[in-house]
């Protein structure tokens, strides 16, 4: 297994073609916008080559393959049992907690590769005749040995999302096969916002849908290198991509690890050789397949969020207590609710892998209706996070100054001067953490926490409640009903 230099320099050897903001990066591996990505995988070679780092995520992150019979990442792992589920949920949280960052161009691959397996196997045993099922094996062998990074490419342009495939008016708004060759095939297409999709090996892609009997061209999976003749990446341009080449590592919030980074990734009439063709035409498996990632793909970014929460229970925690607030009433019970939503993801996860069926090549797979009940209940709990988050830290998430704004002479001081939360707090401890909480709330477009914070917090406005509400008269009315009172 390769540790994180090892990764580095494997990038390094590579000639993948990123663009970043209009411009063609070669060393795009060290450039400022795409280094949280490479530190994100990073990190999961060097925990995986040293358990010394942290022994928990070592012991989840290490597992054995049953294809080589060796050691193996487990994101690289093909699933064998309700165990293997679980162990996936515990490494995304682990793994979430420890970095604060996105690791999906690792985390997706276990979603196509599963589904893929599994949809294969299926095939084969159905009397398929192309050996899809067998050069899956090899490829993941292959790829298990040499501990590549492989990014799962689902999601297509989709053009006019009320139309089918082979309805749009531009046929390439799903990747597809434009040419049979005797020594492979070419597709042409695009997926776009592929997470962490340049700092991996490979590229790893499946249709985004369903298909009919019409869209045999539309039904094919294929595994390429990210150097392969053809591909480009287009990274996303998120304006928070601005901040960290803008500003100074100490003034962004997690610099090593907090940005979510994807990128579209542009296939002009690539070649895949027949080794790496994995489905190419069958439409009635991609029912099968889709549904599959989907649930795999779902558990994996349910757990996720879950460490995501954890470390804003962390941040709200820390702020609260620089604050001097920590033992206030309303500050613990967002704290709890915080960590309700947490525990809830994470049992629903659990249960969904506790009530898996076994495909017949032994994968399990999540329970549909519990991993998708997880993945809507999530979509809301980051959300009250996030503004819990940004409630209990207060405005100097969005407002502190600057680094530089620190070091002006004189006016520096003041700056700290004013910054103090209680006394025993280091004044740059505080505004350090402000800006974790800021970068994990998500909410640094202003307006968001401008609206929970300023005109006062929201327990400004409850307290109100408190000292207005009519109890006497509310009171009253409830005891003359229940024939308490006259
Ligand atoms: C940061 C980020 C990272 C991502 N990483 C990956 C990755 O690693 N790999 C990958 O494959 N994908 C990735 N995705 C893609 C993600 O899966 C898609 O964003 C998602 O599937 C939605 O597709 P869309 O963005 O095109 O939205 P749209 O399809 O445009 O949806 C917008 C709205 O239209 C509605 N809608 C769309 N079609 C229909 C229809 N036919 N009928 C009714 N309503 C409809 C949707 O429900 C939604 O409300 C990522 C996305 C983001 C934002």
């Amino acid at each position: 297994m390769m540790n994180g230099d090892e990764y580095i320099r494997s990038l390094q050897a590579m000639k993948t073609i990123v663009y970043i903001n209009g411009q063609k990066v070669s060393d795009y591996y060290s450039h400022p916008v795409m280094k949280p990505a490479v530190n994100t995988l990073k990190a999961t070679y060097d925990l995986a080559s040293d358990p010394e780092l942290d022994s928990d995520i070592h012991a989840l992150i290490v597992t054995e393959s049953d294809l080589t019979g060796g050691r193996v990442n487990r994101f690289l792992k093909i699933l064998q049992s309700r165990e293997d589920l679980l162990a996936r949920m515990k490494l995304q949280r682990a793994m979430m907690r420890y970095t604060g960052g996105c690791f999906g161009g690792r985390c997706v691959a276990g979603a196509v590769i599963n589904s893929l397996w599994s949809v294969t196997y299926d095939m084969e045993k159905a009397g398929c005749s192309a050996p899809y099922h067998q050069r899956f094996r090899n490829y993941m062998k292959a790829v298990q040995e040499q501990d590549l990074a492989v990014s799962g490419n689902i999601t297509d342009a989709k053009g006019d999302r009320s139309l089918p495939p082979h309805r749009q008016s531009d046929p390439d708004l799903y990747v597809r096969v434009v040419e049979r060759r005797k020594d492979g095939i070419v597709v042409n297409g695009a997926k776009l916002q592929q997470s962490g999709a340049p700092v991996a090996h490979e590229r790893l892609v499946v249709p985004t849908s369903a298909l009919g009997p019409d869209e045999e061209p539309y039904a094919v999976a294929f595994a390429v290198p990210g150097d392969a003749e053809g591909v480009v990446h287009v990274n996303d341009s998120s304006c928070i991509n601005a901040k960290f080449e803008a500003m100074d590592h100490e003034d962004i919030g997690n610099a090593t690890f907090g940005m979510h980074q994807s990128a579209h990734i542009l296939f002009d009439h690539v070649f895949v050789p027949w080794d790496r063709v994995f489905l190419c035409g069958e439409w009635k498996p991609c029912r099968d397949l889709v549904h599959r990632f989907s649930d795999f793909q779902r558990l994996a970014s349910s757990s996720c969020r879950c460490g995501y929460i954890d470390l804003c229970i962390g941040a709200a925690s820390a702020m609260a207590d620089y604050n001097g607030v920590s033992s206030k009433s309303h500050i613990q019970e967002k704290l709890i609710d915080m960590s309700v939503d947490a525990e809830t993801i994470y049992g629903l996860v659990a249960g969904a892998s506790a009530h898996s069926t076994d495909t017949a090549s032994g994968v399990p797979l999540p329970d549909t209706m519990i991993i998708n009940a997880a993945k809507i209940y999530m979509n809301d709990a980051i959300l009250r996070t996030a503004q819990k988050l940004a409630d209990i830290g207060g405005g100097i998430l969005v407002t502190r100054p600057s680094n530089r704004d620190l070091r002006i002479p004189k006016v520096g001081d003041l700056l700290r001067k004013y910054h103090k939360g209680r006394d025993g707090i280091d004044v740059e401890d505080r505004l350090k953490m402000a800006r974790l909480c800021e970068s994990l709330s998500g909410l640094a477009s202003m307006t968001p926490i401008l609206s929970v914070i300023a005109a006062g917090p929201p327990a400004t406005q409850r307290l109100n409640f408190r000292l207005m509400t009519d109890l006497k008269r509310d009171r009253r009315a409830a005891e003359r009903l229940a024939g308490i009172a006259p």
